[in-house]
């Protein structure tokens, strides 16, 4: 078929098999071409389909040489419905992982549920032994508990309303938005989903059943940003859950077992996940403008490979005074936040175009699902069936 985005909102709801795998061919390039990282034998990337977790996997095969396991949760194609990005961009890692000679291979499903943990406890089990690094990159909306509840997230702030500028990505139209305050219920609710009690989880049952390595490494992902975001992230109910999962850090490393536990602080970027965030869409807009004209802009892959390569294994570890990894220095760069801010008190809708790089978020926002990718022919029939190799 032909294979075309079809857009609501900030949600594309097709994805072209081509364009993901060019995408993530992309990526593997770029890491080959970067100097090498520390060796790992075997690792466990948790949310590797999309965004900062593929990047992870794809840094730690081929900038470290290791032996991947990913955990996702996507669909294939079936009948006019395209497969999700997450599966193509698996199908083709795990493609191009074989070619190379890298093992990789994939569960799919529910990453909170007990019964994935216990089907990638036996995959490990069977075919590596024990894992060495350990990445959680999961961005979920919802989370389904053992017992049917499900929690799920929300985007608010705590205590106060907080009003500010948001594009709406419909429009392109700049306008105020007040997001409203979370209830102590949502509150609690988004910690269960986005902090760290899975992670937790995750740690407990790799750790129980005997297959984390000795001086195994941990890396949960999260955001800092600056003060125009913070009543909304570092500050709103998803500020909460991140700070459980910094929380969560220091108990995974007090069980004492040798492992060591570390968040790494990542750079604002268009995900889908992001996408979702009043407020956070503009800001990313205006970053990437800032940041190209200075030469230091940086997308998932060129992060966690610095992160890695810099801070995670570099001897020893480059952390900030609070133990965190901080890739998102370039972000939080003086300079870089005081063009950000001269230029958002000037943004409107007649200058978005001129202020903000809001066709570079466009393109990064449709390359997620893998069209405007160069090189791939979009009016050419595709076949929107393909196998993920480790599954099939
Ligand atoms: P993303 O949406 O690109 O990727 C999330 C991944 O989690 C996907 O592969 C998805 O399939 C997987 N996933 C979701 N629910 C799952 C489930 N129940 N079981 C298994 N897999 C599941 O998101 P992202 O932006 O790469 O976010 C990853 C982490 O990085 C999050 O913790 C996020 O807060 C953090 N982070 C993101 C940004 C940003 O700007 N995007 C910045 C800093 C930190």
């Amino acid at each position: 078929m032909i294979i075309q985005p079809k857009t609501r909102g900030f949600i594309c709801t097709t994805a072209h098999p081509e364009g993901c795998r060019q995408n993530v061919k992309n990526q593997i390039e770029y890491t080959k071409a970067m100097p090498k990282c520390k060796e790992v034998k075997n690792a466990l990337i948790i949310g590797a389909s999309m965004g900062y977790g593929l990047a992870s996997r794809i840094a730690l095969a081929y900038s470290c040489n290791a032996a991947t396991i990913g955990v996702i949760f996507d669909k294939p194609a079936s009948g006019k419905r395209t497969a999700t990005a997450g599966w193509y961009n698996t199908a083709a890692f795990e493609a191009c992982a074989k070619e190379d000679g890298l093992y990789a291979k994939t569960v799919n499903g529910d990453a909170f549920s007990k019964e994935i943990k216990q089907q990638v406890i036996n995959l490990i089990q069977k075919d590596m032994g024990k894992v060495d690094v350990v990445v959680y990159s999961l961005a979920a909306p919802r989370r389904a508990m053992e017992d049917g509840t499900v929690y799920s997230s929300v985007l608010k702030t705590v205590g106060e309303e907080y009003t500010n500028k948001t594009i709406d990505l419909r429009t392109n139209e700049i306008s105020e938005i007040t997001v409203p305050t979370a209830t102590e219920q949502e509150i609690h609710d988004t910690v269960k989903v986005m902090g760290g009690e899975d992670w937790m989880d995750w740690m407990n049952a790799l750790s129980e059943a005997g297959v984390l390595a000795e001086n195994a490494v941990t890396v949960a992902y999260s955001y800092i940003g600056p003060e125009l975001t913070h009543p909304m992230y570092l500050e709103g109910s998803i500020g909460m859950a991140k700070k459980h999962l910094f929380e969560t850090s220091k108990e995974i490393e007090a069980k004492g077992n040798g492992v060591k536990a570390y968040i790494s602080v990542n750079k604002a970027l268009v995900t889908q996940s992001s996408a979702a965030i009043p407020i956070v869409p503009l800001y990313i807009a205006l970053l990437y403008k800032v940041m190209k004209e200075k030469g230091i802009h940086e997308g998932c892959m060129e992060q966690i490979y610095r992160m890695f390569h810099d801070k995670l294994f570099a001897q020893p570890p480059l952390t900030d005074e609070e133990g965190r990894l901080r890739p998102d220095d370039w972000e939080m760069r003086e300079d870089v936040q005081q063009e950000v801010a001269r230029l958002w008190d000037n943004v409107s809708t007649e200058n978005v175009g001129q202020l903000s790089d809001i066709e570079g978020y466009w393109d990064d926002f449709f390359n997620l699902f893998g069209f405007r990718v160069e090189g791939i022919d979009y009016e050419k029939e595709t076949d929107p069936e393909v196998e993920i190799p480790s599954l099939s």
